[in-house]
């Protein structure tokens, strides 16, 4: 294997929020498409209802509150919280599994998750999608037509509380423009990717194999 592809061949796990509306699920397919299988989209699971068209274990697990309580209690979550009244949470096993098979994992999950997955793993890359502001974000909402108009007031006023945690995430990804939001999202895991503090010891070999030719000349 040469460098570059030791290099790609560790998995990473990227953790991605923001408001609903600020386009983060698009990104994030997008993203999937383009990295193909690569990268992981992980599948959480829910006990909300499946919106029209959702399936389960594509869209979500949907599971019972009683189920979801007794993977709580068996530790099989990496991260849950609870968000708008249900629960939503990571698979622990299933993340591990995929880094492990050296594939890159994304989280899209709230921030409530992001904050207990930067405990419990904080090398994981925080990635946060605005909107370009309150008012378009207002537009997106309310365009969706998927939801109340209790549901679209409820989701403005958590947006504006949880803009402010952006401070606690590595990148903020300003969606105005889809296409550029996307290019921000590649050129963040591009990069990530070579950071010399993650391609340990493949690193450290090409270094002493420089310095073995030189003592071999
Ligand atoms: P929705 O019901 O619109 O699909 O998702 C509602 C919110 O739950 C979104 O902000 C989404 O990012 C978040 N969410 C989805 N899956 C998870 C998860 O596994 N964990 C956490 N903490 N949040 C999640």
């Amino acid at each position: 294997m040469d460098l570059r592809e030791s290099f790609n061949n560790k998995g990473r796990l990227f953790v991605i929020s923001g408001p609903s509306g600020a386009g983060k699920g698009t990104i994030c397919g997008k993203v999937m498409e383009r990295l193909g299988d690569t990268a992981s989209l992980s599948v959480s699971a829910t006990t909300r209802q499946p919106r029209e068209g959702e399936v389960d274990g594509v869209n979500y697990y949907f599971l019972s509150k009683e189920e979801f309580e007794g993977r709580i209690n068996n530790n099989g979550f990496l991260e849950y919280a609870e968000v708008y009244d249900h629960y939503y949470g990571t698979s622990r096993e299933n993340v591990m599994d995929k880094l492990e098979s050296g594939k890159d994992v994304f989280l899209e999950i709230d921030i409530q998750g992001a904050m207990q997955v930067k405990d419990s793993f904080p090398e994981a890359v925080f990635i946060f999608i605005l909107p370009p502001s309150m008012e378009v974000l207002k537009a997106r909402i309310t365009g969706r037509n998927t939801d109340s108009e209790e549901v679209i007031d409820l989701r403005m006023s958590k947006a504006a509380d949880e803009i402010s945690y952006v401070e606690h995430y590595d990148y903020a990804v300003v969606n105005d423009d889809l296409e550029t939001a996307i290019g921000d999202v590649m050129a963040i895991i591009r990069s990530e990717k070579i950071r010399t503090d993650f391609t340990g010891d493949e690193l450290d070999e090409y270094i002493s194999s420089f310095g073995d030719s030189i003592g071999n000349r």
